[in-house]
């Protein structure tokens, strides 16, 4: 049997225009700011309008360790949003917004697949509504700034050797990871080296996911560090009066956008911080709305749990004052036959043995998802090869953690096939067992924050850092900055630090090998093993298949 392609459904999707997707939700026409017929941004207004109103329930969809057999967190989130719709509740669902860069280089999107998409899924992989374009140009005018006025004099004394803010651009792009600038003479200003990241590594993309509303927006702008002094003393965006204009450039961007599933149920899409410098989920407004309109809000979590539902629940949901009802943790057959030492080539044969050597990694992150105080569901993404065999072994590792693991079908069957996950879900929203708290307090210092999460979520055995890591931290705790969350950067194929390691490992430790400030997304970054922050293209990118058919169709993208 052959299966249509991701963008061969999209295409034949039957949208609705966007003003009976935001009806759906009780927005009217007028509060509705289109981008054609099928995009539209939810005005800032409205969203002001809501304030008062009940929250709906907050369900996280998130997985375990990923692998390159893929676990479908994204198409699980549709199809529980599009499941939950069909039994006759109203949901909405949250998603990212997604990166241009990576589309030109390795095939694959970011609006779900098979039935469980949204759409237009083209759209939503390209420009879509210039939310990243606006960012980009926010960034950029503030490294514009530094620039400038270290060129008319330098007042504020920047030490043109420690500027932290670097350009961003959309693109998979290694030749600018490390360039130097303003070279051709005295006009062009002083040469210093620096660069380029992607823009959702931008500290200014954490900042518009986690503002709460423009005033709170330009705040966190104008708390940015973007220099030092040669005394080591900050120098904050504020200081160079970038975050009024800042703000204007992210005004529109910051209202979330509304587009549709395949069974025209409301998806909103915003935002879209990387998961590893930061904190990896879509925006506080959008999930913040989407609550407000619906009775159940389905949202995903980047990378693993260990990173992914970790950030959310110390980063967003303590930040915001958000808390989840239920989380539902993805597994696949084929990454549970990965994380018991198959290999790619050999997933689509019957391995029962492999399922369940691969299942330490399952229940462990069943364990960890308990101390969050919050039910957890396993979602069995069911790929058309996986035998009944193999599905129980990983009914039976979850049931022996104490969570139900049930086979859902939304790939293949859209809504149909999450019936039985949605109405459970709904079950364990409804009874309100959930009694979240964050991992750990604000008050814990910086390096013990770093110390729980390793030992108590990776079940590592200790942290190691050298001196001047551990004088930075308690530096940044006088500087009045130990009250922040840690976001952790490492590696999503594994517990531990080394991607190899699969499984559950224990006994490893956890090097750090730099941390950082983003005084104005609001975290400590800890950064372990290698983090690019530019992606480059592979030898034959998909940009060389991508292009305009007859009818004017995009084809190669997907
Ligand atoms: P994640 O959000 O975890 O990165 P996605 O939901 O984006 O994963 O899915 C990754 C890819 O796997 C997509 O191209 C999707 O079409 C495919 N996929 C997801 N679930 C299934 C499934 N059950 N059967 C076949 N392909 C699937
Ligand atoms: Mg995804």
């Amino acid at each position: 049997m052959s299966y249509k392609s991701d963008i061969e459904i999209a295409r034949e999707a039957k949208k609705k225009p966007i003003q009976e997707i935001g009806a759906k939700l009780g927005i009217d026409a007028e509060h509705l700011l289109p981008y054609g017929r099928d995009k539209a941004k939810v005005s800032q207004e409205f969203i002001e309008s809501l304030k008062d109103r009940e929250d709906g329930k907050l369900i996280l969809v998130t997985a375990i360790n990923p692998t390159p057999a893929g676990e479908g967190k994204t198409t699980t989130t549709v199809g529980l949003g599009d499941g939950l719709n069909r039994i006759g509740k109203k949901a909405a669902i949250c998603l990212r917004e997604a990166s241009l860069g990576p589309c030109f280089g390795m095939k694959g999107g970011a609006a779900g697949g098979g039935y469980a998409q949204v759409v237009p899924m083209e759209d939503m992989n390209l420009h879509f509504t210039g939310d990243f374009h606006a960012i980009t140009s926010a960034h950029n005018l503030l490294a514009a700034m530094i620039d400038n006025h270290i060129y008319w004099g330098n007042e504020l004394g920047i030490d043109e050797r420690r500027v932290t803010w670097r350009r961003v651009v959309d693109m998979n792009d290694r030749a600018l990871r490390d360039i130097v600038t303003s070279l051709g003479g005295v006009a062009n200003g002083f040469p210093r080296q620096t660069g380029f990241d992607i823009t959702v590594a931008s500290e200014v993309m954490a900042i518009l996911c986690l503002a709460t509303d423009l005033k709170d927006l330009q705040k966190r702008l104008g708390d940015i560090i973007v220099a030092y002094r040669r005394d080591r003393s900050p120098i904050y965006c504020r200081d160079l009066k970038a975050d009024g204009a800042m703000t204007v450039l992210l005004k529109d961007a910051m209202q979330p956008n509304l587009v549709q599933t395949l069974e025209n149920n409301p998806a909103f899409v915003h935002g879209g911080p990387f998961a590893n410098i930061a904190h990896g989920c879509n925006s506080v407004t959008a999930t913040k709305t989407a609550l407000k309109l619906a009775d159940y809000v389905v949202t995903e979590a980047g990378f693993g749990a260990d990173l992914g539902a970790e950030k959310f629940m110390d980063i967003k949901c303590r930040k915001a004052g958000l808390a989840p009802d239920v989380v539902v943790l993805v597994a696949t057959v084929r990454a549970m036959k990965m994380n018991g030492g198959v290999a790619k080539a050999d997933l689509d044969k019957e391995n029962v043995a492999a399922v369940a050597d691969g299942c330490p990694n399952l229940t462990r992150h069943i364990a960890n998802l308990k101390l969050f105080g919050v039910p957890v569901v396993v979602a069995i993404n069911h790929f058309v090869t996986d035998t009944d065999a193999e599905i129980q072994v990983i009914k039976d590792s979850a049931a022996a953690q104490g969570a139900e693991a049930i086979v859902c079908r939304h790939w293949e069957l859209g809504s149909e096939g999450t019936v039985e996950l949605a109405t459970r879900v709904a079950e364990l929203a409804d009874a309100k067992v959930a009694q979240f708290a964050p991992l750990y307090g604000d008050d814990m210092g910086l390096f013990e924050k770093i110390e729980t999460i390793a030992k108590r979520i990776y079940h590592a055995d200790e942290v190691l850092a050298d001196k001047k890591i551990r004088d930075q931290l308690r530096a940044w705790e006088a500087a009045g900055y130990g009250h922040l969350p840690i976001c952790m950067a490492k590696t999503q194929y594994s517990f531990s630090t080394d991607p190899n390691l699969r499984g559950a490992p224990t006994g490893h430790s956890v090097p750090i090998r730099e941390v950082r400030l983003s005084a104005g997304a609001g975290f400590v970054v800890v950064i372990c093993g290698e983090i690019m922050t530019m992606p480059g293209l592979p030898r034959h990118p998909a940009a060389e298949t991508i292009g305009l058919n007859d009818l004017g169709y995009i084809e190669g993208l997907f």
